[in-house]
């Protein structure tokens, strides 16, 4: 019920969380002023009714910028016109309660410069920049009328001394907003390089370079996901296949040919699976198969399958040479290893290579 409302109040959408979460910032800083106009009220330290329509103004603001948040999208309203706004509402009470809070207006201005501290972290140096100036000009004309009209209470040189201290904070802070913001500007364009710095990584851990096929280290991963998964299911092949005669494709047509013949290979294996199989390239033209949940019967015809698109394809620089491959395959018995079906794989592709090659021989 609780975490409901949460919701309800501070909604999912994470934007317009964060959003929420500045508002309910505000809000906490507007109760505790709150608490302390009353006690000044009851000390007899400012008129009551002027505090009363302060607090009354200060939480209408509160609602109505709640309700703005809120409908920000549908009144096609940028989330820093908002803070902005918020800002200006907020200048605008302190302006307030210092009129208003007679000895102690000094202890005010911190609420300004509060306020400005505020939009360092939610809006450009810019924005900081008019706003700490509409803070100065805003709070410069209370104390000039205030000095103007009752010198007794606001006497001209006090005024005067304490708008040069308040000018003087904001200032610095607003400058100071232009630090942060190249600072919070650059540890976004370090966390953009570290994530595809990440990206590239993972990248050349899994895959490999030259037939874009999964490698072994990430295969190895594989394969003990897939122990896991089929603890107690016997439905798991595995084969391994290897290119036949290779050596003599290097050496009669070159190394690079023997690199196409690699990628053609790997491009025409991988038109012949499924989703979820998985080729990997386990050794130089040696290729690990996993086919999960598949009787032996069809998985020998996926093997089949991909003979025939071997045998078909036609690789560039070997002179319409034709390329074949043998394989040995395995099915996985519950709960084996599958570095035992693997071994099973291969002494069945010995057999292949034995029995004469360009055939697949079920362990
Ligand atoms: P078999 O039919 O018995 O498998 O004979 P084979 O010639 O295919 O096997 P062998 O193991 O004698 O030769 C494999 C060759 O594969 C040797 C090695 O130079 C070559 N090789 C391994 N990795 C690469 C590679 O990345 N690129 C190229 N072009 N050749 C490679
Ligand atoms: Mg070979
Ligand atoms: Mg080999």
């Amino acid at each position: 019920m609780l975490r409901r409302l949460a919701i309800l109040l501070c909604s999912t959408d994470p934007r317009l969380h964060r959003m929420l979460q500045y508002w309910a910032a505000t809000c906490v800083l507007y109760f505790v002023c709150i608490g302390l106009l009353l006690q000044q009220v009851k000390h007899g330290l400012s008129d009551p009714g002027a505090t009363q329509g302060l607090m009354l103004f200060g939480a209408c603001g509160a609602v109505a910028f709640y309700v703005l948040i809120r409908l920000h999208a549908r009144l096609k309203l940028a989330p820093d016109q908002l803070a902005v706004g918020q800002a200006v509402f907020s200048l605008v009470c302190s302006v307030w309660a210092y009129a208003i809070s007679g000895p102690l207006r000094a202890a005010m201005l911190t609420m300004t410069v509060v306020i400005i501290v505020f939009c360092m972290f939610a809006l450009r140096p810019r924005q900081t920049h008019l706003l700490s100036a509409f803070a100065i000009l805003g709070m410069g004309a209370a104390m000039w009328w205030l000095q103007a009209h009752d010198p007794l209470r606001f006497p001209p040189v006090t005024e005067a001394i304490t708008f040069g201290y308040l000018a003087g904070a904001l200032m610095s802070t607003a400058l100071l907003s232009g630090e942060m913001s190249k600072l919070r500007s650059r540890l976004k364009h370090q966390k953009r390089e570290l994530s595809d710095a990440l990206d590239t990584i993972r990248v050349l851990a899994t895959v490999d370079e030259l037939t874009s096929l999964v490698n072994r280290r990430h295969m190895n991963s594989v394969l003990e996901a897939e122990e896991r998964r089929h603890a107690s299911v016997a439905d798991t092949c595995i084969a391994l296949l290897d290119i036949d005669f290779f050596k003599r494709v290097n050496d009669r047509y070159g190394h690079a040919a023997g690199d196409a013949v690699l990628r053609c290979f790997s491009a025409a294996a991988r038109a012949a699976l499924r989703d979820n199989d998985v080729l990997a390239r386990w050794g130089g033209e040696e290729f690990l198969l996993l086919l999960p949940d598949i009787a032996p019967a069809d998985a020998q015809a996926v093997l089949e399958r991909m003979a025939e698109r071997v045998r078909a394809m036609t690789v560039p620089g070997l002179d319409g040479s034709r390329i074949s491959f043998s394989a040995g395959l395995a099915t996985r018995r519950a709960g084996e290893p599958c570095a035992e079906v693997i071994s099973r794989a291969d002494k069945a592709l010995y057999l292949a290579k034995e029995a004469g090659r360009d055939r697949i021989v079920v362990a």
